[in-house]
């Protein structure tokens, strides 16, 4: 039986809300407001978003100066690239401002004669959480354009946008916060040490943002082959890219490719 979600309408508005499956922080899209959708009632996160600047009738030439630029390029790349799709999204994202204190103890055993370490350690965070389960966004590399960081208003965005809903509330991003930035701390003390024979890490959660940031995923064609392109609709970087290999056609006969 497909799955019927419930005519929702908004405690503020009383528009009606767009609701997809999976859903649990739905904004409104006529006054922007917040719906938990566990709770049914406004939800007062502070939202705020980093407008898109990068819309339909200017994509085609900004992705057309990516392609001829940087070296690292083949140098017919501008030329000859084909675009196979291209759409622009607003993604959730929640930024988790912690301080989180790991108490250590372990050993360093690689010189041969094992030496005892312990200590703290101690490091502020701001981690970021996206609020959907599937996406191929790098969360962990992106760079939140911050200084362009308005409050939310749904004028701010743009035709044509795709907007995602949050499909986890506040908690549960925090709890994914506090996970990650665990093991950040494991990972940084199994650099230094060989041995871990404690390991307890305490968090201090100061503040918890939430923000819809934009950014257009793209796919091209080159010689035959297809590749991903995400660009920040705000500031046109990249995101993340895949880059066809340069020179390929020169040396792919002597690689015996
Ligand atoms: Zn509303």
């Amino acid at each position: 039986m497909p799955e019927i979600l419930q005519k929702l309408n908004c405690p503020d508005c009383g528009g009606p809300l767009k609701v997809q499956a999976g859903d649990a922080i739905v904004t409104c899209g006529y006054c922007g407001s917040d719906v938990n959708l566990a709770v049914g009632s406004k939800y007062f996160l502070k939202h705020s978003i980093i407008p898109p600047r990068i819309g339909q009738d200017s994509i085609d030439s900004v992705i057309k100066a990516w392609m001829g630029r940087g070296f690292l390029k083949p140098d017919d790349l501008a030329r000859k690239y084909k675009l196979v799709s291209r759409e622009l999204q607003m993604l959730p994202l929640f930024i988790v401002n912690a301080t989180v204190r790991t108490e250590y103890e372990g050993e360093i055993t690689r010189t041969g004669q094992p030496a005892p370490r312990s200590g703290v350690l101690e490091k502020e965070y701001y981690w970021k959480v996206l609020g959907r389960r599937a996406s191929a966004f790098p969360t962990r590399e992106y760079q939140v354009p911050l200084a362009a960081k308005e409050d939310f208003e749904i004028s701010k965005l743009v035709p044509g946008i795709k907007f995602l809903n949050s499909e986890m509330a506040e908690d549960e991003a925090i709890n994914i916060a506090r996970q990650e930035m665990e093991a950040h701390h494991r990972f940084l003390l199994e650099k230094e040490l060989d041995t871990l024979s404690r390991f307890e890490t305490k968090f201090d959660i100061r503040n918890t943002e939430f923000l819809h940031v934009s950014a257009w995923f793209i796919t091209y064609q080159y010689n035959g082959k297809l590749y991903n392109l995400i660009l920040d609709g705000a500031t046109g970087d990249d995101v993340k890219a895949d880059i066809p290999q340069k020179g390929k056609g020169l040396f792919g006969g002597l690689l015996g490719g």
